[in-house]
């Protein structure tokens, strides 16, 4: 399966995905919103297995998402670039998709927790739009 690459900006991370993503998702929630300091993070899901560190070690920080379990934070201790998120309830990473190199290539195909949106954000036009998560995708 075909790899894509990925890194931090200052490139102490590396990392890479293997294959296509299962999802690929605009959201909204507040905590999206902190992190990018903007309206939404732009994930690309991959199940667990197919996300791999190549070099550096991530800093991270743990935070319960809706559903009660861990989301764990991926981040450069250098540059402090979020890499990524790992979902537990989904088991599945939500990759930045800023940081991989075909990432601004690809589409987003939902946008979720667009009810928590700030009163500014832009939603493109033709995407499913979701509230919260649709149900059984994690959270
Ligand atoms: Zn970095
Ligand atoms: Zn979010």
């Amino acid at each position: 399966m075909d790899k894509t690459l990925g890194k931090c900006t200052c490139g102490e991370l590396e990392f890479e995905c293997e294959g296509d993503p299962i999802n690929s998702v605009f959201c909204y929630c507040p905590s999206c919103q902190r992190l990018t300091n903007s309206d939404k993070w732009f994930g690309l899901w991959y199940p667990k297995n197919n996300m791999k560190l190549l070099k550096g070690e991530p800093v991270v920080f743990i935070r319960k998402g809706n559903s009660g379990k861990n989301m764990e934070h991926l981040f450069c201790g250098g540059c402090g670039t979020t890499i990524a998120a790992f979902c537990e309830a989904g088991d599945f990473y939500s990759v930045a998709a800023s940081c991989l190199k075909n990432g601004s290539r690809v589409l987003p195909k939902m946008l979720i927790y667009t009810s928590q949106a700030a009163s500014w954000a832009q939603f493109p036009s033709d995407i499913p739009k979701f509230d919260i998560l649709p149900p059984g995708m994690g959270g």
